[in-house]
């Protein structure tokens, strides 16, 4: 691990080297089964007839009680999915040096909010904040705190031991918006909210990695009366089964939900995602800073990506609620248009092309340099192969930025011009999103 100390201070990495080839791999998982959250379904369908796709995704994954998020640590090798940020270090240290060049393209405000959005283990954050550590003097005694936005009491609790050890406290009042609080490792705040309403306001950089994915979907199919909701119902055969069914008349989503020229048969809509990217965008007006999304998706072509993972297995997105995980690809065109115009944004491009223009071969070279352990370094390659190879997870997952209009305007005349240098802000390449980026 000497390659570590040589490259970054901080306390050793937990071993997140146990890479799978992708979120396909095999794996089995047998004997998982959660019938209360079937019974759940069932008898809400029963009661008030079949349930839009949405509803259903919501309830299976953050159902208070029994949702899959709220019960499951469903990361890693053990568990149903692995995510670039436990696949290697050199990810989170990547977008740790975004953050800042984000800061320092704002004009170094003295506060910056680092706000993730459904941070899994934590592995991110925890990534980010050795490298604000390492950049102490670079970010020259801004008030940095931590704000993580997750419903999941289970993945907070281990987000929490990952990011301060014992230094935290649950906070008992159900009715506050923050619910647990505590000092990372390297002693700054961290609070965690179940909302993105509920962060405070103030120059934020936002961070959603296999965020958006997991917010609920419509789904709607083309046909000849025009758009009908795709819904999911009991199966009438087998009362212990649930399938799809279109739904006959149109409902609220699909009169709403669907742009007129649509050239799709099927279209998936994220109308909770699209709300998020709003008050992101609301807030990077209001307040400054910089949003960067990062997901499997689309702009706006694909049509039936709704699925489902357990044991890194693909599995059927009807059978055994509760038990696997559910996704839909992200559909960029829509967060585009919901973001609307008052902020900037730049790509989807692909993770590949994000990962080498932040300079990752370089990165890799310098852990390369300073390990001589064989297979440590066989692990590395192997890593970086996972997370750029474009057969791998360096197409299929892409990168999305709101970036506030200030940021990228060129000055207008000259004697602005001469006024922004002065005061330092000459509109800086946005890093990863531009070869110039960190060079
Ligand atoms: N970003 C992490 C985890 C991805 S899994 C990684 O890449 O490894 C999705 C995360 O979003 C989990 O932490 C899950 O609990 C959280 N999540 C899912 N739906 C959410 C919602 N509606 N609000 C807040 N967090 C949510």
């Amino acid at each position: 691990h000497s390659y570590r100390h040589s490259y970054l201070v901080g306390p050793p990495c937990r071993c997140r080297w146990a890479v799978m080839p992708s979120r396909h791999c095999s794996m089995s998982v047998e004997g998982r089964s959660d019938p209360s959250m079937l019974r759940h379904l069932t008898s809400k369908i029963t009661a008030t007839g079949p349930i839009t796709v949405a509803e259903y995704m919501r309830e299976v994954l953050t159902n208070p009680v029994s949702g899959y998020y709220v019960k499951n640590d469903m990361l890693g090798a053990d568990g149903d999915f692995i995510t670039s940020p436990e696949i290697s270090q050199i990810f989170g240290e990547l977008i740790g040096v975004w953050c800042v060049s984000e800061w320092m393209a704002a004009g170094k405000p003295k506060a910056l909010q680092l706000v993730e959005l459904g941070p899994g283990r934590g592995s991110l954050t925890s990534d980010i904040l050795r490298v604000f550590r390492q950049l102490q003097s670079a970010l020259n005694g801004a008030a940095v705190s931590i704000h993580l936005v997750e419903v999941s009491p289970k993945l907070s609790q281990v987000q929490a031991e990952c990011l301060t050890g014992e230094r935290t406290q649950v906070c008992v009042s159900d009715k506050e918006a923050v619910y647990h609080t505590g000092t990372s490792h390297t002693g700054l705040p961290i609070a965690w909210y179940r909302r993105v309403e509920d962060i405070p306001k103030g120059f934020s950089i936002f961070l959603a990695h296999e965020f958006f994915d997991a917010l609920p979907i419509h789904k709607f199919q083309r046909t000849d009366k025009g758009w009908r909701e795709v819904m999911v119902d009991i199966d009438p055969e087998e009362p212990e089964k649930l399938r799809f069914v279109v739904f006959p008349a149109p409902t609220l989503a699909s009169t709403t939900l669907i742009q007129a020229d649509d050239k799709r048969e099927h279209v998936e809509v994220c109308p909770e995602g699209g709300v998020i990217v709003q008050n992101l965008a609301n807030r990077i007006v209001e307040d400054g800073g910089a949003a960067l999304i990062a997901d499997y998706g689309h702009d706006g072509t694909k049509m039936d990506t709704f699925r489902g993972f357990r044991g890194h297995k693909l599995h059927d997105v009807l059978l055994a609620p509760g038990t696997a995980d559910l996704t839909a690809d992200v559909d960029f065109s829509y967060l585009r248009r919901m973001a609307g115009g008052d902020v900037v944004c730049l790509g989807p491009i692909t993770q590949r092309t994000f990962l080498k223009n932040m300079g990752i071969d370089t990165r890799l070279q310098v852990l390369l340099r300073n390990c001589h352990d064989a297979s440590t370094r066989a692990q590395l390659i192997q890593s970086y192969d996972m997370l750029t190879n474009l057969e791998k997870m360096g197409q299929r997952f892409q990168f999305f930025s709101l970036l506030s209009r200030s940021r990228l305007a060129e000055p207008q005349e000259e004697g602005e011009g001469l006024k922004r240098r002065k005061k330092g802000r000459v509109p800086l390449p946005v890093a990863g999103f531009s070869e110039l980026g960190l060079q």
